[in-house]
């Protein structure tokens, strides 16, 4: 290939091509919406790239399109000082009060002024720098002067440009500032992932976008699908900019996503008319508004205006009222989740609210119902904010007669009466009967899915006329299906049957780990699964284990624990785990091997080649068993391994003094903790 004989000048130009040409790419596609090239081509270019930093990684750069997730996960977050303060804008509910704040504004400036209104969208705020028309740091606002260093995790939200598209001397050194959001579709989607691997959802859409962004590791912020809207430059970027709304409509051309519906209004009647228009209207928007961000345009007015301590002297917040009603609240009821979570549910007399009726709220559990003392027969108030199901907010207490009821937490599951339990450091209530009808169907739905059992065939659909027709009662009748039983169902041909019965069989062979994670233990997800594989081995160990052995466990934490130990003491699951063990399924690994709390924290360098397994298996068996691995040889490293053909680390270990093993002694070392 012609690539052989490239040299690096040629490549550094190609490079530079290339990047040019994804990023303009990429703001087509999330920022515009609007790709001018296929995805395929898209790709091409891409892995075209990817392939010359391959060849010549020293051309390689933080802001190259390449480089968007990557790095190890943060143990903590630099605290960085901000170079204009972040305040916060005055809010109002009421519309005189903006009229108060258009006096202000006029008489302190003695002459009439254009406001930029915008949406004013629930989310986290956040500034950008730019040097040289490349992003370098972005940050929370924290206490509005000191934030949270969050680069890496802003840098894959692909709407944040990581160069700029323009040569505009004035806009290449730049600080700007926005929202960083969940779309609501990403929010219901997380939250159902979340409620899958048994932990509590967020909220609303704005805790969990604070909470995305609170993450250490930037991969796991990337799966989640944040995104953000610029709104504001917080300083005039040279003699050309005066009018912010003019600037922000450059910056939406030189690759940010500037906050869209963005208005000029000349007067104030125009602010107005606008607040009312959004006021229906946002409902219809994919991301949550709560209001509207009324600023004088103008930077140099901006500047004569000045600053109180807490907030900027030209802009109010303008927020709508939360959408409330007042109703009776006639019972209070439990459902059965699909991992077991309990949660309360407010039976109402049904009101309507913005436009729909409702006749049921969400309590979120036992504590915040004794918190807020609501009991059955109050007037309740609800709410419906940025959240997808109504709220109770509280308790029109003077209303009160004193026949109210309240409310006790139920001991018993409602739907098959065993008794539930609540785990420490947990707010929900669990049943963790794992033949509960309630959640057996979700329990099915989770053994079988793809990185589980991988069961294809065996859906929604099909799962509820099973338990539904009591043909499943356990996790383990699935092995007892047959093609008879199964064409006899409805929408079951003979060969779909034949299918899944195949697809059940090979199901048989899959590896502990995804039968374990398949068992659906609350807290328990793959990594924790294979975390919990590595360091026991079998089933039975950890049957017999205490909970100060499962903490023994480098990422195994207090509520994991605990949760195990709850689930293996209940002797349903033991059944059914025996019953699986009968049927055939891997409930051990060959080669349990047997982390050493010896082995914690050392660091590996290995060099030359190993008989028994290629570098990349020995530094993920040494990573999984709690150790780390790194390329070079320092004084910090514990052991060099030493394989056939070794090359200069092995001469610098010796150098260094650094203990050296070879093969045999390396072995030894990770399956029985000493050489
Ligand atoms: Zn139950």
């Amino acid at each position: 290939m012609y690539n052989c004989y490239m040299d690096l000048n040629q490549a550094k130009k190609e490079i530079e091509k290339l990047r040019k040409e994804i990023d303009y790419h990429n703001y087509r596609y999330y920022v515009l919406n609007q790709p001018v090239i296929t995805d395929y081509e898209y790709d091409k270019l891409y892995r075209r790239l990817q392939e010359l930093e391959k060849q010549f990684p020293e051309l390689i750069t933080p802001d190259s399109p390449t480089q968007r997730i990557g790095g190890e996960p943060l143990t903590e977050f630099k605290t960085v000082r901000h170079k204009i303060k972040m305040l916060s804008l005055d809010n109002t509910y009421s519309m005189d009060e903006v009229r108060d704040f258009d006096q202000r504004v006029k008489k302190t400036s003695g002459r009439a002024v254009k406001y930029e209104v915008s949406l004013k969208v629930d989310g986290v705020a956040v500034t950008l720098i730019y040097e040289g028309g490349r992003f370098v740091l972005g940050a929370t606002r924290g206490d509005g002067t000191f934030g949270d260093d969050i680069t890496r995790n802003l840098r894959t939200i692909r709407s944040i440009p990581l160069r700029l598209l323009t040569d505009d001397k004035e806009l290449l050194d730049i600080e700007v500032r926005g929202e960083v959001f969940l779309p609501r579709r990403a929010f219901e989607q997380l939250n159902r992932e979340r409620e899958e691997r048994g932990e509590t959802g967020f909220a609303n859409p704005r805790n969990a976008a604070a909470g995305t962004l609170k993450l250490l590791d930037p991969e796991e912020v990337a799966r989640r699908g944040l995104d953000i809207f610029i709104h504001t430059i917080p300083e005039k970027p040279g003699p050309h900019y005066n009018s912010h709304y003019k600037t922000l409509k450059k910056l939406g051309e030189i690759g940010f996503r500037v906050i869209p519906y963005l208005k000029l209004c000349p007067t104030l009647n125009d602010v107005f008319d606008y607040i009312k228009e959004w006021e229906k209207k946002r409902a219809r928007l994919e991301y949550g508004v709560d209001g509207l961000v009324i600023k004088v345009d103008e930077f140099e007015v901006r500047e004569r205006l000045g600053y109180t301590i807490k907030s900027p002297r030209w802009a109010i917040a303008y927020k709508y009222p939360a959408a409330q009603a007042i109703t009776q609240l006639e019972d209070i009821q439990v459902q059965v989740g699909r991992t077991g979570r309990i949660t309360p549910v407010a039976i109402l007399k049904p009101v309507s609210l913005s436009g729909t009726t409702i006749s049921r709220a969400t309590l979120h559990n036992e504590d915040e119902i004794r918190r807020k003392d609501i009991r059955i027969g109050d007037f309740v108030i609800i709410e419906k904010g940025g959240e997808v199901i109504p709220k109770v907010v509280g308790v029109v207490k003077e209303r009160r007669k004193g026949n109210e009821k309240i409310f006790h937490f139920p001991e018993l599951c409602p739907v098959c009466k065993e008794p539930i339990v609540r785990l420490p450091d947990e707010a929900d209530w669990r049943c963790i009967n794992s033949s509960c009808p309630a959640q057996l169907k979700g329990a099915i739905r989770h053994f079988a899915s793809r990185q589980a059992m991988d069961i294809k065939g065996l859906g929604d659909v099909l799962i509820n006329q099973l338990v539904d027709k009591d043909i499943i009662k356990s996790i383990d009748d699935i092995y007892k299906l047959d093609i008879d039983t199964l064409s006899s169902l409805e929408r079951m041909g003979k060969k779909s049957a034949h299918n899944l019965c195949n697809a059940i069989e090979k199901s048989k062979d899959k590896e502990f780990v995804r039968v374990l994670y398949g068992l659906g233990i609350p807290n328990i997800g793959l990594n924790g699964s294979a975390l919990l594989v590595n360091y026991f081995g079998s089933i039975d160990e950890m049957i017999n284990a205490k909970f100060e052995d499962f903490m023994e466990i480098d990422g195994i934490g207090e509520v994991v624990a605990a949760s195990l130990i709850n689930y293996f003491n209940n002797s349903r699951n033991l059944k059914l785990i025996n019953n699986l063990k009968k049927i055939g399924l891997k409930f051990s690994v060959e080669q349990p091997i047997k982390a050493s709390a010896y082995l914690k924290g050392r660091r590996f360098v290995f060099t030359g080649e190993l008989d028994s397994m290629t570098r990349d298996q020995a530094q993920e068996l040494v990573r999984k068993l709690g150790a780390q691995f790194s390329s070079s040889v320092s004084k910090n490293t514990d052991y060099v391994v030493v394989g056939k053909n070794p090359g200069s680390k092995y001469e610098k270990a010796k150098r260094l003094g650094v203990k050296i093993i070879d093969e045999k002694q390396f072995l030894s070392l990770i399956k029985k903790g000493r050489i």
